[in-house]
């Protein structure tokens, strides 16, 4: 069986891309950063989603030698000018902390009313993998969720800002209230792996 590698330390955005890669790459063996051996991650310091997933994918291509997926993910808020975007993870700085990033992307938001409260979330997934004559190549696509962040945290699934947002897709409820699947059939990053699926079908052969 093929294996692919899936370079990510984020528990909660690696059992989403885990479940949807599976779904769709059913001849495919999925391993993850506990599978293989140690090696240093790159600084994600691209300015960009796709070049930060590119990173990182060429990262664990390079250090493992498996035709390797990562993804690079955020949350762009209109009032913010796009922001915290490639900055998501650590918007309210070291340690990395979901509750205070939501405390402060709040704050930041307090004036702003409703209807200036639009948002989405971005997700680009990079694919990198080897060549008939070995050569490394990748391949990279973006996915989109938009809607708007709310004035108080509801719900409990998901992760990151998922307790903020709602999508213009479900109204009524915030991503951390949809079942799993409800998010995957909308979400940025359902998108981009339902989109990347079959051209890694197609390349491992
Ligand atoms: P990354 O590991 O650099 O891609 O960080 C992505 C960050 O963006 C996460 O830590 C979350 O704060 C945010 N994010 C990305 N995707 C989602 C999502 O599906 N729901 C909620 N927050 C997300």
């Amino acid at each position: 069986m093929t294996r692919i590698f899936v370079a990510s330390r984020n528990a909660k955005k690696l059992q989403e891309m885990d479940r949807i890669l599976r779904a769709h790459l059913p001849a495919v063996e999925i391993v993850g950063l506990d599978d293989v051996e140690f090696y240093d991650e790159p600084v994600e310091d691209a300015p960009t989603f796709a070049g930060n997933a590119l990173l990182k994918a060429r990262a664990g291509f390079t250090a493992t030698g498996l035709p390797t997926v990562a993804d690079d993910s955020g949350l762009c808020v209109d009032a913010l000018n796009g922001m915290p975007g490639v900055l998501s993870a650590r918007w309210s700085g070291p340690p990395k902390s979901d509750a205070r990033n939501n405390e402060l992307l709040l704050a930041q938001l307090a004036d702003v009313p409703d209807e200036r409260r639009g948002a989405h979330f971005v997700c680009a997934v990079a694919f990198v993998y080897a060549d008939a004559e070995g050569a490394e190549r990748s391949v990279v696509v973006e996915g989109r969720m938009d809607g708007r962040v709310l004035r108080e945290v509801r719900g409990s699934g998901g992760f990151g800002y998922d307790v903020l947002f709602v999508a213009d897709d479900r109204p009524g409820l915030t991503t951390a209230e949809l079942t799993v699947e409800d998010k995957d059939a909308i979400s940025h990053r359902g998108k981009a792996l339902r989109e990347i699926a079959p051209q890694v079908a197609e390349l491992l052969g």
